[in-house]
């Protein structure tokens, strides 16, 4: 008899949930407990609130000497630079600086004045980041310049975690962050996958679509929840990187569908950055990506790819 074990855990700020699909209970609870601790482990190395974390510590020295950071970290700013590149820079993990100066981090929100935004972007690029792959060390090329893996680190301890179901030998295995950030391989008995239902991020018991996830991931980014409003106007938390503005285009919302959470997690937030035209460029150039988007104003969502 087949058996379904969820486990869930609160980690990076949201709800990670861990199913697994197979037919040995005890095999299935331990690998899925695994898991969780895996999410957990990512969260310590990553994180940005605690003093303690690989960032933190990367954060307060690299401006002065180059800081070796472990393998693995090293690998994720490895990617994280590359998606930086292939986006032409719209994801970029040294937006944080940007993110203070709105008011996003405290959560206040607040418009800098224009000698403020310009400053603010002396310390942003992900060209400020000297990465020296031979003694995994990185450094900054100057003083402010901050890692932060917001927009990339859920998708990453996704994707742990499904290596570890995978690695235990869990038939069919479903993982996700907060909602934006999935990945599925294998199928429940009798399906073809897993489902998922994209939820409108205005009306969330409105369904956008609904998809069966199989062997691949998926990752939603949107302004819809969170951002702040001056004079009518509404202020965004996805900046981006290049002007320092918080994102105003044509889109609402955008999914990306790839093999790897990491990648779909980082280019959902460059593909809301890019709008729809940067989104098509993308995919025209990497077949196996795929994006669905819902343009402000519109009912139905658009496929691509
Ligand atoms: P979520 O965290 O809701 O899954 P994202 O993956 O899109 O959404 O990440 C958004 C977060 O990433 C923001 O809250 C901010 O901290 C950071 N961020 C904002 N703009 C960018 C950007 N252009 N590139 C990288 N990180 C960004
Ligand atoms: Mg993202």
């Amino acid at each position: 008899m087949s058996c379904l074990i969820h486990l869930h855990t609160i980690a990076m700020g949201c709800d990670f949930e861990v199913f697994a699909f197979g037919e040995d209970r005890g095999l299935l609870r331990s690998a899925a407990e695994v898991a969780i601790e895996e999410i957990e482990r990512i969260e310590h190395l990553l994180s940005h609130y605690l003093p303690e974390s690989e960032i933190s510590y990367l954060n307060a020295h690299a401006a002065r000497e180059p800081v070796r950071v472990h393998p693995e970290v090293f690998e994720l700013i490895e990617r994280a630079v590359y998606l930086s590149e292939e986006t032409e820079g719209a994801f970029d993990i040294t937006v944080m600086p940007l993110v203070r100066c709105w008011g996003f981090f405290e959560g206040i929100g607040q418009i800098p004045d224009s000698r403020t935004l310009a400053e603010t972007l002396e310390r942003v690029g992900f060209s400020r980041l000297r990465l020296s792959a031979g003694n995994l060390t990185i450094a900054f090329a100057r003083e402010g310049v901050e890692v932060h893996l917001g927009a990339i680190g859920k998708g990453y301890a996704v994707d742990r975690a499904i290596e570890v179901l995978r690695d235990a030998g869990v038939e069919a295995a479903m993982v996700h962050g907060g909602h934006s950030s999935v990945r599925a391989y294998g199928a429940p008995p009798d399906t073809g996958g897993w489902q998922i239902n994209l939820a409108h991020p205005l009306y969330p018991d409105r369904s956008l679509a609904h998809l069966l996830l199989r062997n691949r991931a998926i990752s939603t980014s949107s302004a819809a929840e969170q951002y702040f409003e001056r004079a009518g106007r509404r202020y965004g938390h996805i900046l981006d990187p290049r002007t320092g503005m918080p994102v105003e285009n044509e889109l609402l919302c955008v999914s990306v569908l790839a093999d790897e959470a990491t990648v779909t997690d980082a280019l959902s937030t460059a593909f809301f950055v890019l709008g729809e035209e940067g989104t098509r460029e993308y995919i025209l150039a990497h077949p196996g990506v795929q994006a669905v988007l819902l343009r402000q104003g519109d009912e139905q969502v658009e496929w691509i790819g």
